[in-house]
């Protein structure tokens, strides 16, 4: 008797292309899966899928996500969706708020519409960004987002991601699409620019060229910074738990840090001679921007569905960092 050959998962990864996406791309081809990766490349970047352009399990297309013939396509094919594509970065969406607030909202929009008509399972990602301006920590999901005014810039980032969360859940609710919601707290490892302001990227490029570390505000503002590779890992554990579809999860890692200590220790692991350099935040940003003091995720939730964290050490995760731009 013919024994039929089990066909591999097929993926669809929105903003494959980026820093995130290229890394999932890679991980979920290493387990087996087909992934096709659709990306307009306006942060994202060809190096960062370069390593499996000549995999036989992979396809990219560089177009623009509301061309929604070529999605369709693309979603059909698909079993699970993986919606990355966004607007990111903090410098981006203060210098291009009307590209934040299209991009988040209409690709969420098409991609949820789309996948409900033929039933396929989406991962949004989601931002620790909509826990605003709450001071109390750890975040946990179903805490109060607490939101500045509408004359932010920076608040239209948050504001926009909520919206697709609120979105996905409704789809989940009314139509039974299956969704999960992921909140992504600071990622970062090799790959990474820090053209959109992220602070790690910027801080190694910094410290590498000697030129002096930018820290913003008085830099007493903490972050967890998570490896990019655990956080792909929890990404695609969660989109395999039953228990998951219908939920808002956070992922990142415990680990807090002040920025003016990350400066201090991305100084030390390169030997660099920069100085740190304090810079208000109405100079780096615009007038009266506003940073959310501490950023700390309770990840119990996440600990439950997937039976891990993120827990890589930051001297790890820097170091990794510092290699990726030594090799360049
Ligand atoms: N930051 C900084 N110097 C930089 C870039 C960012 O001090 O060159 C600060 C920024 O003001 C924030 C923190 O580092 O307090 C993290 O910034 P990032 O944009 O990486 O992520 P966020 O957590 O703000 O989304």
């Amino acid at each position: 008797m013919n024994q039929l050959k089990p066909q591999p998962v097929r993926t669809l990864i929105t903003g494959g292309a980026g820093f995130i996406g290229g890394h999932l791309a890679g991980h979920l081809l290493s387990l087996g899966q087909q992934v096709d990766v659709i990306d307009d490349l306006s942060t994202g970047s060809i190096e960062n899928i370069e390593a499996y352009k000549d995999n036989p399990s992979f396809t990219y297309t560089i177009a623009d996500m509301r061309d929604q013939p070529l999605l369709a396509e693309m979603v059909d094919r698909a079993q699970v969706i993986y919606h990355l594509a966004a607007a990111v970065g903090v410098r981006l969406i203060v210098e291009s708020p009307v590209k934040t607030i299209e991009t988040n909202v209409g690709c969420t929009e098409t991609v949820l519409k789309l996948a409900n008509k033929k039933g396929k399972k989406v991962v949004i990602a989601s931002t620790s960004e909509v826990y605003g301006k709450n001071e109390l920590v750890p975040f946990r999901e179903d805490h109060d987002l607490v939101l500045g005014p509408t004359t932010k810039a920076r608040w239209s980032y948050a504001c926009s991601k909520a919206i697709d969360e609120f979105l996905a859940l409704a789809y989940w609710r009314a139509r039974g699409l299956p969704v999960v919601v992921v909140r992504l707290f600071n990622t970062v490892g090799p790959g990474q620019t820090g053209r959109y302001g992220m602070v790690l990227p910027s801080f190694v490029r910094q410290a590498l060229s000697g030129k002096p570390i930018t820290v913003y505000g008085d830099g007493t503002q903490s972050r967890c910074f998570s490896a990019v590779e655990e956080v792909v890992r929890c990404l695609s554990t969660l989109a395999d738990a039953p228990a998951a579809v219908g939920q808002v999860v956070n992922v990142g890692s415990t680990q807090e840090i002040s920025i003016l200590e990350l400066a201090k220790l991305v100084k030390k692991l390169t030997a660099s001679d920069s100085p740190i350099k304090m810079i208000p935040y109405e100079e780096a940003y615009e007038e009266g921007f506003e940073d959310m003091p501490r950023r700390l995720p309770d990840v119990e939730k996440l600990r439950g569905l997937v039976g891990f964290v993120p827990e890589m050490g930051i001297e790890q995760v820097v170091q990794s960092v510092i290699r990726f731009y030594r090799e360049r």
